[in-house]
């Protein structure tokens, strides 16, 4: 059977999905919150659906984002978030970068995070949302058996759009697993819908756990 207790939830990435993508900020005074984050948070809340932000920071291998100035800007954006009444489980990142710190296991599109967050706060990633500007924030989704949503924005290359076109397409026998939604609070409705149609199946037995 499934386990007891264990919860779905929100993966939204931070830059360019819930505050404007500064490239490698390091300065928390500019933490600038994009226009549905507040609501969005909100409506999770609401839900009782835990918000989790994880964030590719390679600026900090690359030595251009300190620890310190990470954590500043994490709490920042954890508190300017508070402040409009939406709040945050956690927050995960991976500070590599490949070229300078070899291969990672937490680097998105890779799981690290998620595991980790799931460890961490008994989350269901099969049930959960994966959301963000960038293809990468989606497509944890193919590997985990959840929903995967692209939230395009000012940042996000075309080719990350057609990436998520082509796997909502390839999938069309789980239309659900990949899509494409307007703004972030767009993508947290769907995200709450589709989660919420998923529970009847929670309680029932888990075709993976014959193989256990
Ligand atoms: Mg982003
Ligand atoms: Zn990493």
């Amino acid at each position: 059977m499934k386990q007891e207790g264990l919860r779905p939830a929100l993966f939204i990435d931070r830059d360019g999905t819930l505050i404007a993508d500064a490239h490698y900020l390091s300065d928390a005074r500019k933490v600038q919150l994009l226009a549905t984050a507040v609501d969005a948070v909100r409506v999770a809340n609401a839900a009782q659906i835990p918000v989790v932000i994880v964030t590719n920071q390679s600026g900090i291998a690359r030595g251009l984002i300190t620890d310190a100035q990470y954590a500043a800007v994490r709490d920042r954006t954890v508190s300017l978030l508070a402040a409009g009444g939406a709040l945050v489980l956690a927050t995960y990142h991976c500070p590599h970068w490949p070229d300078v710190t070899g291969p990672c296991d937490c680097r998105k599109p890779l799981l690290g995070m998620y595991r980790d967050a799931a460890r961490d706060h008994g989350l269901d990633l099969a049930a959960s949302a994966f959301i963000g500007d960038r293809w990468r924030d989606a497509q944890p989704a193919l590997a985990t058996g959840g929903l995967g949503i692209l939230v395009p924005g000012a940042e996000t290359p075309p080719a990350d759009v057609a990436s998520a076109r082509n796997a909502s397409a390839q999938n069309a026998s789980r239309p659900s697993h990949i899509r494409v939604a307007t703004h972030l609070l767009d993508a947290v409705h769907q995200a709450l819908t589709w989660i919420g149609q998923q529970s009847p199946r929670a309680a029932a037995p888990h075709p993976a756990d014959s193989t256990h």
